[in-house]
């Protein structure tokens, strides 16, 4: 049996603002991406006024007038977030990065190995006796050590200001429960034993993945409760869901599909980034240069893995007050009436990793988008820019040979931006778009949910 860890940091960035700042500590704050926006991040005070994550900033500065707004700092918050996987990593070579601020731990070698277990290298931080098969209790009693441990060395060696929720239970599913379960500082263990119980007690949106119009989808089909869902058979479910059908018959079996999945084994299907502007423009300049730069930030991380892409993917949203001459195109996300997004996604005939190539792209998918859907000059106010169908190594493959030509002026590029910043150097059509779109770090799942 698995024995599988979720550790889940309470009201991470602004804890992080707070342990660097003591003036903050014990006051109402929150983060934010930028002030016209919404709180990305309330501290734990803020919390308690009723603030939550995603309360625009205007209704927070209503709920608790005093509440001190700060940007998000994403070179201080990933080297906090370094700071925890080191420790981590010094429990288990098998650490899941799930998003900024949750990681999976999977601690099975460690908590029934023997202390001679080479996979034990913490040894000397707690000790713990072997563990025979009548012990099995045994078992998570340590775990409860070792998660006390790691919530000390978090406190001890990154900050005194930062709480961590730990939960543990013998899947991924299962232990994102248990952390949801107790926040702030919390732990929890689901046992194996506990897991008949949960039937009763969990409610359907207290499963990770099944939100409110999840929930709504079930309930059309009568399945209102856990075991609902876990009795409602499987064919029934994949002939209404699809493949998704199969996976919410997983969760209602409490079971996760996934096991951990470190760094080295992810594989990553596609890389995008997207922003919202402050105020929404109709400048075509701006939007021009916007593209342009979320293009090349894509371009950056793709070299950085050394991959290159086939499809370019734009989205663009457009504020209510735009007004759509038609529903939107192949493949565009509608959003009722509060604001229209178009995303299009065009397969180009060649594998890049150039940002100027991603940008002409993404930028004729625009242009095309905008005709058929809003007429001449709309409002925008989000942009977005994703690569797909990527491959990797290309330099082992000499069929590709051509594409690798062009890379030693952009390979120099990103070895100057590496030692001095990104962006310091930059292409001529960006050079004035330093505060477009600039550095951040995302409080979402870094990639699609698969527990
Ligand atoms: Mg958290």
């Amino acid at each position: 049996m698995k024995i599988i860890f979720h550790i889940d940091m309470n009201s991470y960035f602004a804890a992080c603002e707070q342990q660097a700042n003591p003036h903050l500590r014990g006051r109402p704050m929150g983060v934010c991406e930028h002030l016209g926006g919404i709180i990305i991040a309330p501290s734990v005070e803020a919390k308690r006024r009723g603030i939550k994550t995603g309360t625009p900033v205007w209704e927070a500065r209503k709920l608790c007038p005093e509440i001190i707004l700060l940007r998000v700092d994403p070179a201080k918050v990933r080297t906090v977030t370094e700071r925890l996987y080191k420790i981590f990593s010094e429990y288990s070579y098998l650490v899941e990065r799930y998003s900024i601020d949750e990681a999976f731990l999977d601690l099975t070698h460690l908590l029934h190995s023997t202390p001679r277990d080479p996979f034990d290298i913490t040894q000397g931080h707690l000790e713990r006796k072997s563990k025979g098969e009548g012990e099995k209790g045994l078992v998570w009693d340590n775990a409860i050590l070792l998660a006390l441990e790691i919530k000390h060395r978090i406190w001890k060696e990154v900050g005194e200001w930062f709480t961590c929720s730990i939960g543990i239970a013998p899947n991924k599913l299962l232990a994102k429960i248990a952390s949801d379960m107790d926040k702030p500082d919390g732990l929890k263990v689901i046992r194996p034993s506990d897991i008949p119980n949960l039937y009763s007690t969990l409610a359907l949106t207290d499963i990770p993945g099944i939100a409110n119009r999840m929930a709504a989808r079930l309930a059309e089909l009568k399945i209102y409760t856990l075991r609902d869902l876990s009795q409602y058979p499987e064919s029934l479910l994949h002939f209404k869901f699809g493949i998704v059908g199969v996976w919410l018959k997983s969760l209602g079996n409490l079971q996760s599909i996934g096991s951990i999945v470190t760094p080295e084994e992810e594989v990553i299907k596609s890389m995008g980034h997207s922003y919202t502007m402050p105020r929404a423009t109709s400048d075509e300049r701006v939007m021009k240069k916007l593209l342009f730069k979320l293009s090349e930030k894509v371009a950056v991380r793709l070299r950085r893995r050394n991959m290159w892409g086939s499809v370019v993917s734009m989205y663009a949203r457009f504020p209510p007050n735009s007004s759509p001459l038609q529903g939107g195109v192949r493949g565009g996300v509608g959003k009722g009436k509060k604001s229209f997004g178009n995303g299009v996604s065009h397969k180009i005939g060649e594998l890049t990793n150039d940002g100027r190539i991603i940008f002409k792209h993404a930028w004729k998918l625009f242009l095309l988008s905008k005709q058929t859907n809003y007429g001449s000059s709309p409002l925008v106010r989000m942009m977005g820019v994703t690569v797909s169908s990527l491959v990797e190594n290309l330099r082992d493959e000499p069929l590709f040979a051509q594409y690798l030509k062009p890379q030693w002026a952009l390979s120099a590029m990103d070895k100057i931006n590496e030692k001095h910043g990104d962006f310091t150097l930059r292409r001529a059509a960006i050079l004035d778009a330093r505060t477009l779109a600039g550095d951040t770090v995302g409080f979402g799942r870094m990639k699609e949910m698969k527990i």
